[in-house]
This record gives structure tokens, C-alpha cells and sequence, in this order.
């Protein structure tokens, strides 16, 4: 500022007597340091608040989340046939809680049709993963009923060890006695197929359902009891469903049902099975290395030296500490990890 400017205004304010020149000088500064500071004060009080409400969101976000997948996992989670008209297979929330949250909520994917399909099809309610038991063996027989089926039934009650059998088609009146006298003897029966048909079956979801259907109903009829764990044929990942089973799993695992793989098995799946010491020799494979066992073998009429190893593979089990047992919903299942994309 120059001395001649300085000298002009002094003159001026000695004009006024009232100062209102200086006054205002140092008035609008002041309004203005006042108009830039207390907005900026109160942006980064709000800001610290947000961010406070943002971290308090994403804890919540995790805890539900980690308690979704605790259910999905099968951690101690009771499985409950879900509310008609949910569009994530979960309970609506109640209306008059929460009702702005509706308005805002994401639709999520759309609903498959095939969800409204057998409305009858679904697991009664049961826990789910609440028994990992440790040195226990799982014998599971595909493929039944058949002529061997009473056969299996003697030498399981000889040991009196439980197992499980995933039955096949056979709508006939011997099939359905068959079906009864595993129930009977305190075994566990499951769905496995109708028609066994992989082409067939792993079609469509749609198709699944069909055939899975047609299979449980029958199983319900012949023994009263309706299953809740079934196998897939081929497994749950096989050469037939790579383009539809995760669709498959999702599906059956929103109506409730478990499904079981297998980690062992004694090799009588082929045309000609070997004798019965070479089968038994397979399923006592790796004994003891894995804790919990669930050995696949198979349940028809060409199968006689299934049958015929079936003493010595209980008892190398048996001899080796492990404890026979039924398959239930609440097993905490073997089943096959999802190959790399
Ligand atoms: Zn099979």
C-alpha cells in the first residue's frame, strides 16, 4: 500500500467522525475469516461423525455376513422350510418394523421358477453340521433296493452297525418291502435317482426335480419316512452337471436336503467287480488317515462279492477304533470341494 493512499484515507477518516470507513474495513475481513471458518469447522465435525457410522456399518455388515455364512456353512444353524413369497429363500422381514427399508431394499436376483415347483419337496426341519464326530465310518450303499439289500441287512445287524442306503427307481411292491426293512432295522434311507439317467437327470433343474421327486414320494409310500440327505448320481460334480450343478445344489440346499459324496470307495462301480478281498482291500484304503469316512459301495443284484467283503471291511473299521454309523441331515457332510473355474 502506498504512502499516498495511506495519507488519503487518513484524510477521510478524519472527514468522518463516526469511523464508519475504518469500521467497515475491518468489519467484512473479519465476516468473511467467520464465513469460511465456521462451515469448514462444521464439515469436518460432520465428516468425523460419518466415517464414525460408516465403521460402525461395515462391523455390522461383517458380523452378518460371517452369521450368513455360519448358516450356509451348516455351523449349528437349524434349517426352516422358508416363508412363501421370499425372494432370497429367507423370511420376509416383518412389515411393520421396517417398513422404509422395503422401498429401498435390492430386489436381489430374480426368483427361478422352478423354486414354486413340488411345493412338497422340502426337508422336514433339522440342524445342520452339528455332528463331527471323530473315528466314524459312513457305509453307504447306491443303487439299492435289490436281492442283496436283505443280504447287507443280516451282516449289519450281525455287527450291529448302522449304515445308509440312496435308493434307486423300482416302483414295484418287492422294492417298496426292501425299502421298509432297511427303515425297519434303524438304517438311513436317501434319494439317489429314479431313473439314474445322468443325460436325463442333469438336463435342467427342472429335470432334477422331477426325478428327484419321483424318488422321494416313492421312498415316503414304501416306508413312511421322508428322506432328508440324498446322493447325487455320478456325484455332486461329475462329466454330466458341470453346467448346471452349482444351480442343482443351490436349489436342493433352499429345500432343506443334504447331500453326501464320498472319500472312499471299494471299487465294485465297474462292469465286473473284483472279489471280495480286493474290495475290501479298497475301502480299508488309507485307514486311518482321514477321521471321518464315507465309504461308497454299491447295492444290486450283480454285486454278491460286495456283500462278500462287507465282514471285512466292517471289522477292519472296527479294529482300528472307528465306529460305524448312519448318515443323517445333521452329519456334517463329505462332499466334493468346487474344482478351479
Ligand atoms: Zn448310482
Amino acid at each position: 500500500m502506498s504512502e499516498k493512499i495511506k495519507a488519503g484515507r487518513s484524510r477521510e477518516e478524519k472527514k468522518h467522525p463516526f469511523f464508519l470507513g475504518r469500521l467497515l474495513r475491518r468489519a467484512v475481513p473479519a465476516a468473511l475469516v467467520l464465513a469460511v471458518l465456521v462451515p469448514t469447522a462444521l464439515a469436518i465435525g460432520l465428516e468425523a461423525s460419518l466415517s464414525q457410522t460408516r465403521a460402525e456399518l461395515d462391523r455390522l455388515q461383517e458380523s452378518s455376513a460371517a452369521a450368513a455364512g455360519n448358516f450356509l456353512a451348516g455351523d449349528g444353524g437349524v434349517w426352516q422350510r422358508p416363508e412363501p413369497g421370499g425372494t432370497d429363500g429367507s423370511a420376509a422381514p416383518p412389515q411393520e418394523t421396517e417398513p422404509a427399508q422395503d422401498s429401498v431394499r435390492d430386489p436381489g436376483p430374480e426368483v427361478p421358477a422352478y423354486q414354486a415347483l413340488y411345493p412338497e419337496l422340502y426337508a422336514g426341519e433339522h440342524e445342520w453340521n452339528t455332528v463331527n464326530k471323530k473315528k466314524v465310518c459312513y457305509l453307504t450303499f447306491d443303487d439299492g433296493p435289490s436281492a442283496r439289500t436283505p443280504e447287507v441287512l443280516e451282516i449289519l445287524e450281525r455287527y450291529g452297525v448302522k449304515a445308509t442306503f440312496f435308493v434307486v427307481g423300482k416302483d414295484t411292491e418287492q422294492s417298496r418291502q426292501w425299502m421298509k426293512q432297511i427303515v425297519d432295522a434303524g438304517h438311513t434311507i436317501g434319494v439317489h435317482s429314479y431313473t439314474h439317467t445322468y443325460r436325463k437327470i442333469y438336463a435342467s433343474v427342472e429335470a432334477y426335480l422331477e426325478d428327484f421327486a419321483r424318488e422321494y414320494h416313492i421312498i415316503e409310500e414304501a416306508t413312511g419316512v421322508a428322506p432328508q440327505i440324498f446322493r447325487f448320481p455320478g456325484g455332486s460334480i461329475n462329466a454330466y452337471n458341470g453346467h448346471i450343478y452349482q444351480e442343482i445344489v443351490a436349489e436342493m440346499t433352499r429345500r432343506g436336503f443334504v447331500y453326501f459324496d464320498w472319500n472312499r470307495s471299494n471299487g465294485d462301480a465297474v462292469r465286473k467287480p473284483p472279489a471280495a478281498p480286493v474290495l475290501a482291500q479298497n475301502a480299508l484304503d488309507r485307514l486311518g488317515a482321514s477321521s471321518r469316512v464315507v465309504v461308497l459301495m454299491h447295492d444290486s443284484k450283480g454285486h454278491a462279492t460286495t456283500v462278500a467283503a462287507l465282514p471285512a471291511i466292517i471289522e477292519g473299521y472296527q479294529n482300528a477304533g472307528y465306529t460305524l454309523e448312519a448318515l443323517t441331515p445333521e452329519v456334517r457332510p463329505i462332499v466334493y470341494a468346487y474344482p478351479n473355474p
